[in-house]
This record gives structure tokens, C-alpha cells and sequence, in this order.
């Protein structure tokens, strides 16, 4: 499953540079599935969604750091552990349980966010 950052995030900005896949912003700032992956005009996700890759997309929160859950992979294709909960002062970098992924669904994910 994705992670997500809880209210608890204390916006020291630590994890932000370590997430493979550029998933992680700062609080209120408008983000775009082009950043940090190789995706660009309009793609289809395995949701079905559409979404213009090179777009701004709104803030997911206004308060604290946020992962976009569409573009976290839990790491899964780059290392073993979510990098964004391993350098996490105050461990608010948890399993988010409303975007349950199975492995090879976060595999598939990499690589749809990654393609050569
Ligand atoms: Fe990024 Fe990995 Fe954290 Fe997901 S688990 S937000 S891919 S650093
Ligand atoms: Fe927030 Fe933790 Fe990221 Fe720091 S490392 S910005 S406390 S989620």
C-alpha cells in the first residue's frame, strides 16, 4: 500500500529528497505526475483516472508535508524499505490502509511511472 504522512509531520522537509518517485511536497504546493518520472502528456491510470501529466494538480494538504499516493510505490523497485519512514524524525510516515496495494501491484506502478 501507499504511504501517507499524518498530522504529526513536524515539516522539517527531511523525507522530501529521499522518495525515488518525487511523491512527496511540501504543504500547499501544486504538484504534477511529470515530476520525477518519465510520464508525460495525458496518461490513464490503473484507477481508470486521467490526468494531463505536465498539469499542476492542487495540494493534497495545506498543513503538513503529503505524499501523492498515485505516485508512491512504497519504494518497491528502488529499495527495501519506504525511505520516507526511514528518515522520518517523528515516524508519521505510515501504511496509508485507503490505498492498499499488493506487491506486484506496486511493481507494476514503478514501472508505469518509470518506463525506459
Ligand atoms: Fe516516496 Fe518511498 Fe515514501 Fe512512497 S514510500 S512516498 S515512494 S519515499
Ligand atoms: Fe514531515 Fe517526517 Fe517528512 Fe519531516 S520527514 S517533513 S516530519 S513526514
Amino acid at each position: 500500500m501507499a504511504i501517507k504522512i499524518t498530522d504529526e509531520c513536524i515539516n522539517c522537509g527531511a523525507c522530501e529528497p529521499e522518495c525515488p518517485n518525487n511523491a512527496i511536497y511540501e504543504a500547499a504546493e501544486e504538484w504534477k505526475f511529470s515530476e520525477g518520472t518519465s510520464l508525460i502528456g495525458n496518461i490513464v491510470l490503473v484507477s481508470g483516472k486521467e490526468y494531463n501529466a505536465d498539469e499542476s494538480q492542487e495540494p493534497i494538504d495545506d498543513e503538513v508535508y503529503f505524499i501523492v499516493a498515485d505516485k508512491c510505490t512504497e519504494c518497491k523497485g528502488f529499495h527495501d524499505e519506504p525511505q520516507c519512514a526511514a528518515v522520518c524524525p517523528v515516524d508519521c510516515c505510515v501504511p496509508d490502509d485507503e490505498n492498499e496495494e499488493t506487491e506486484v501491484q506496486l511493481i507494476a506502478k514503478q514501472q508505469f511511472l518509470h518506463k525506459e
